[in-house]
Formats: C-alpha cells, structure tokens, sequence
C-alpha cells in the first residue's frame, strides 16, 4: 500500500496522509483531490519528512480521489514554499495557495466560452442595457467578468445574448503563445551597459544562484540591460521571471519588451481575467511560458523550468504584502532564485539600505550605470523654501514653481507635479461647528474626492456623498477643505493657466490598462502639459517633453517618522526628479520643503546619494534597525476593543526574556481602529544572530484566543501604523 502525505489548502488542517488507490500515480508535488469527511478538497503531495502530520493506522487512511491533470509543483518550489512559511511565520497552506493561483487550471486545458458585442442593437434599449453596450466596446470574457466590468447584472448579459448583441465565443485555453525571438531587435549598447549584460549573459549560461544589483541612474537603460539576460535565457530554452512593483507599470513594460523581442511577454497580475490567468498558468507550468511580467504575485507560480529571475525597481515598498502572508517578494525571490540555482537581478536607482549593505558586503555583485543613456544629463535639483517663497493664501504652488511651469507652456515641455495624495483634500471640516469627518471603520479622515463629490476612507473604501449639511451642526454651505490632494492642485493650475492641457495621474484616474495606455501615450505625445500625479507616476516612465518637475510637498513622507521615512522619502524624489531630462532638453527640479535643512532633503539638493546612504546606514546601525537588527510585529485586532486589548495583554504577559531580543508593547496600533477591527500592536527588535522566529513560534503558539480575534505576525515589517 502506498500511503502519501498531503498539504491541504485550509492552514486549520495542515497536512493528512491518505492513501493511493491501486494503478493512481501520485509523486511529491502532485495536485491531488482528497475526501475529508462528506467534502473534497485539493492538496498537494508532499514529503512527509518535512511535514507532521497526526498519525493515523493504515486501516483508517482513506484513498485519494484523483490525481489532477496538472504538472506536480516543482521541487524547488516546494523548498521555497517551506522556507517562506518558516520565516514569515505564516502556514505553509496559505504560501502554497499562492501556487495554485488559478483554480480552474487545476482541471486542465480545454475551451471556455466568453462573449462579446456582434454589433447589433437589441430592440429593446434599457438604461441598463446602454450601460452595458457601452461599457463592453472591445472587450472579450467571461459573462461574470463582462457583468463586473459593466457594472450590471448577469441577468441583463444573457438578455443581450438572447438578443443578439452579445455573441460566444470559443476560447482554447492551451492554445500556444506566439513565440518570442531573442534577436528581434538588439540595441546598440554603451560601454558600461555593455559591461553590465554580459556579465548577466554570462550568469544565466552558467546556470547557477548568482544574485546581482543593478544599481544605475535614471535613464541609464536598466531594462536594455537586462533584457540581454531574457533573450539569452531565451536561447537557452529557459524561462524569465520579471517582477514589477505596480499593474500601472506592465503596460509600459510589454510595449518595450515587444520591441525588443517582437511578441508581448505573458501577463500576471490581479486584473488578468480568469481565461488568460488559467491559460497563463498552464503554460507556465508546463515550461511554454517564455517571459512572464507580473506583480508580486507571480512570484510562487510553479516555472517549470526557470533561468532568470528579474525585480525590476526592486526599491518598491509594494513588493512587501500587508495582508494574508505577510511576505517582502523581493526577499523570497532573491531565496527563490537559490533554490533554482538561477540569477537574480535587483534594478534600482535607488536601492534599498537592505540591498545596498549586501552589495557593500559582497552577497550581491554590484553593477553600475553611472550615467544616463545618450548623452542625457541629470536635472538640476533646487529647493524652495516655502517659509520664504510663500504660496498666495489658499494655493499651495510658490510663485516660482507657476513661473517655471507657464514657462514650459511656453515652450511647449511638460510639467510633472508630485504629490503623494489622491483626492481634492485630506481633511474636510464643517466651518461652525468644527466637525472633522471620520471613518466609521477607521481611524482615519475621510478624503474629499470633488470629482466624484464623495468622500472617501483610503483604508476601508468606506464612501459617502459629500453632504449638504453639517452632520453634526446641520448647517448648509459650511463645509472646508484642508490641505492639498491632486485634485486640488490640478485644479490651482487651472486657475492660474487656464489654457494648459492637466492630466491626474493616481490610481483613481488610471484604474484600468487601458487608461494607463492612453495616458502613457499621450503625455508621450506632448498632449499633456501639465501632470498632477501621485507615486503612481514617480517611476519607470520615460516622456521625453517632461523637462520641469516640482514636489509639491517634500515634508509630506518624514511626517510618520517611521523606520524608513527618510529613505523612502529620498527615493519617491529621486525617482520623480529622474522623470526630468530624460531626453535632448535638459531638466529641472524644484522640491517645495518647510524643513531644508532636514538630511534628506540637503542630500537631494546636493545630489549628494553617497552622503544620505551613509547617514542613514549609521542611523540604522546605532538603532539596531534592519539591515543591522531585525524587526519584527504582532498585530492583534477584534470587532470589540476589550477583547482585543485583552488578547494582546495576554500576549505582552507571556513575553519571553530574552538578551538578544527587546519587546515593546502591547499598545494601540496608531490605525487603532482599521476596516471596523480595533487592533494592538507589538514590536520586537532583535539582533540578527537572534533566532526571531522559533522565539515567536514558541511563545504564540501555545496560546489561545477566542473566536474573534486574530492575531498577525509581521517578519521585517515596513509598515508602522
Ligand atoms: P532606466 O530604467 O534605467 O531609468 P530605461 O531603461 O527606461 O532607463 O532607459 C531610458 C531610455 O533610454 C529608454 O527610452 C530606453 O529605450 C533608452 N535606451 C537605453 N539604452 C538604450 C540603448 N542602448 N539603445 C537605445 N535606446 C536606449
Ligand atoms: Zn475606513
């Protein structure tokens, strides 16, 4: 008899041994279904060595059902998803279900039916139908996906099927990607990218953990660099992995790698709809995916036979994943590249402390493009003090900065105003009666959105219309904005330049892929003159006319004062200053501050990297903070404060004592209150030889907590709040 140990995808269960029914063949890795009591659910098999699981006799195992027509997970993935569980403290079931992301492709290829306009107007037009009508121009999926991007029901859809308007189409789903040519179109590279690729080139033929950091200014041509990686994993017959910090930023990304190669990579990401998701994973799975571009979430897909791994602007906190596993993918793909004895590629022009001491200690080889392709030079930086240069009462923009902007209009360059605050302004406040309007969720202010006239929570989501009257006072007409969003600066520009084109650029704007696209084009285009954006447009994008770039609040990011608000505060600047000059005109950046003399910001003013890095890394080591101590969180949260305040006690009481490892806490979480849950914080600071997570392990596991609270563990934590 043959018995096997699954990983079942319920972190409650962990793992259970069945056995394999004459003639089924189940290996390591193999995606199996199982019966557990009257239900049926999927697992993966797994070595039973490096896996408990409560020991039950022979006579009681109970057979498999089926052995899913999917390939086994990789054993290198399989090592990976132990490691992350281990480290981040997470169960190894919710790593694995990262794996199997697309549930549907478990069961095999096959067709699909999706649906799109014939054209045809239905006889009889419906408000909702309209709707759909126009919503639906060229698009093709699934009636679910078709009814959610349309905003209507499924009921309407299958009336618009009926009446002809929507037509099926067959869709196969392992129909073959076009296939990538390595040598399409191979750029003329500079001496020092030259040095840079071939020194890639070299790691991806020798086919083993090579960890490199990529570390050149913007506009250097990191990207032409390292896609002379892809195509020689290309020729090689191997896959590439290319991680990106944000969705917006794949559009820009598959235009280049299609000029570059011919055909568009393969796509991964959350807004990928479910037959490409299922197609994609299948091709990656059985090694035909040739390049896949994703975010963090196309980490701990199951490459079948992977040759390059590639993060690209590997400095992105976005990277780190606040929710369900709490896991840094720049982290674990640098452990994943290990694994597959494959190199790895850290780009950045403003890497992170963490990645910069591992380049200084020599883990990671460091490459660098120290100037920018073409002849480009850097833009020019200055500071405008706005304690001297003050802005008109009510506007938020110096004289200066409106001067240097109608001068570009002039001249018919771009401006790019940064300021990291979607919505017209963060806080709203009734003028009689003072009334501030909160989250009912959160702690937080709501955000006034003018343009769709609501207020909004940035954490929950939570909306309402902006109303009449005061809630609190019931007087009319009383309600004030204060402070600055984009919104509101877009709309000062307009006030003062009535004839500039302004496009917002957030996440509020540019909410689809084809947004993106359209704005990336026409700022390309020179169709826009002035952009308000937030981080969104800090990074990756390349406008040529882009010649002026103002921050309109350089003191916005210090304001937390957590661990990493000086460098992540250096890095959004750098980044946006580095969208200036990119091409023939040379740039110019005005950075509007209250606190000049703050380091960050003396750092930027003088173009001094070296300076702020070495600052910052002997302010990290007298700290004990990462990459020199280590840090760690528990966040404890319930929908009733006293049980959350007590759970979190009860935590802080059965504290270990433990010479390498300092405690503070339990206190409020400073978002004590976050999506109608109330939560507690603790922080560990530890050494590094200190062993953080068996302490962890060993002090919370064997501690009980009701029903309604949970409680997260954060390894290397980057958010505070
Ligand atoms: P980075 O990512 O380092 O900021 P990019 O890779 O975006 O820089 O390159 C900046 C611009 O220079 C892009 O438009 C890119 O196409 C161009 N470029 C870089 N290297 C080359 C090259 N060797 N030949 C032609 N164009 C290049
Ligand atoms: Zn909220």
């Amino acid at each position: 008899m043959q018995r096997v140990r699954i990983l079942v995808f319920n972190a409650a269960l962990g793992a259970l041994d069945y056995r394999v029914p004459e003639g089924m063949k189940a290996v390591p890795g193999s995606i199996v279904v199982a019966p557990l009591g009257p239900r049926q659910i999927i697992g993966v098999v797994w070595e039973p060595e490096s896996l408990e699981a409560a020991e039950v006799p022979e006579s009681k195992l109970r057979p498999l059902v089926e052995v899913l027509p999917a390939p086994p997970l990789p054993a290198p993935l399989r090592r990976l998803i132990e490691w992350t569980a281990d480290y981040y403290c997470a169960p190894m079931a919710s790593v694995a279900r990262m794996a199997l992301a697309s549930s549907a492709a478990l069961r095999g290829g096959g067709t699909v039916t999706e649906y799109r306009l014939t054209g045809t107007e239905p006889a009889r037009l419906t408000p909702q139908r309209l709707a759909a009508l126009d919503a639906l121009t060229g698009e093709q999926a699934t009636i679910r996906e078709l009814a959610a991007t349309a905003g209507v029901s499924e009921g309407v859809l299958r009336g618009l099927v009926s009446a002809g308007a929507l037509e099926p189409v067959t869709v196969d789903l392992d129909r073959p990607y076009p296939a990538a040519k390595p040598d399409f179109a191979v750029p003329e590279l500079s001496p020092d990218q030259q040095a840079a690729a071939d020194a890639f080139v070299a790691a991806v033929r020798e086919r083993h953990f090579r960890p490199f950091l990529l570390d050149g200014v913007t506009g250097s041509g990191k990207t032409e660099c390292y896609f002379e990686a892809v195509a020689e994993a290309l020729r090689q017959g191997r896959q590439t992995l290319v991680l990106l910090p944000e969705i917006a930023l794949t559009q820009n990304f598959l235009r280049r790698f299609e000029q570059r190669f011919g055909v568009p990579p393969v796509l991964w990401h959350s807004s990928v709809k479910s037959t490409e998701r299922r197609r994609a994973w299948r091709a990656i799975a059985s090694g035909e995916a040739q390049v896949v571009v994703g975010a963090r979430s196309a980490l701990f897909l199951p490459y079948a036979n992977l040759g390059l791994i590639v993060i690209d602007e590997a400095h992105e906190i976005s990277f780190k994943q606040d929710d369900g596993v709490r896991y840094n993918a720049r982290d674990v793909a640098v452990i994943r590249a290990k694994f597959e004895a494959v190199p790895v590629i850290l780009a950045s022009a403003t890497p992170a402390l963490e990645s910069m001491q591992l380049a200084e200690n020599g883990t990671y080889e460091r490459i660098e493009l120290p100037d920018r392709f073409g002849g480009a030079s850097l833009p020019s930086i200055e500071i405008l003090d706005l304690r001297e240069e003050q802005p008109e009462r009510g506007r938020w923009l110096a004289p200066r900065l409106m001067k240097e902007i109608e001068a570009r209009l002039e001249r018919g360059e771009q401006s790019l105003l940064f300021l990291n605050r979607r919505g017209y302004a963060p806080l709203t406040l009734c003028r009689s009666c003072g009334h501030r309007f909160q989250c009912p969720n959160c702690t937080a202010w709501l955000v006034e959105h003018r343009f769709s006239r609501r207020l909004a929570c940035h954490h929950c989501g939570h909306e309402v219309p902006v109303p009449e009257l005061c809630p609190e006072c019931g007087e009319a007409d009383c309600l004030v904005a204060c402070g600055p969003g984009v919104e509101r600066i877009a709309d000062e520009v307009r006030d003062l330049l009535p004839a500039a084109r302004i496009a917002q650029a957030t996440s509020d704007t540019l909410n689809t892929p084809e947004r993106i696209a359209d704005f990336v084009t026409a700022a390309e285009e020179g169709a826009i003159d002035v952009i308000v954006g937030t981080q969104l447009v800090t990074k990756g994008y390349h406008f040529p006319q882009l010649t002026l770039v103002g921050v309109v609040d350089a003191d916005l990011g210090l304001e937390g004062g957590d661990l990493r608000a000086g460098e992540r505060t250096y890095q959004q600047i750098a980044q946006v200053a580095g969208r200036a000059g990119r091409a023939q005109k040379p740039g110019q950046v005005l950075i509007q501050t209250r606190h000049p003399e703050a380091a960050v910001i003396a750092a930027l003013a003088a173009g001094d990297r070296d300076a702020f890095y070495e600052a910052e890394t002997q302010g990290r080591r007298d700290a004990g903070a990462p990459p020199f101590g280590r840090w760690a969180a528990i966040i404890v949260s319930s929908e009733h404060e006293a049980e959350a305040r007590e759970a979190a006690r009860m935590i802080g009481g059965s504290r270990p004592a433990h010479p390498d490892i300092a405690i503070l806490g339990p206190a409020p979480a400073p978002l004590s209150l976050l999506r109608g849950r109330y939560r507690y914080r603790l922080l560990i600071n530890a050494r590094r030889s200190a062993q953080l997570q068996k302490v962890l392990r060993e002090w919370l596991g064997p501690l009980q907590f009701p029903r309604g609270v949970r409680v997260g563990i954060d390894v290397d934590p980057y958010s505070f709040v």
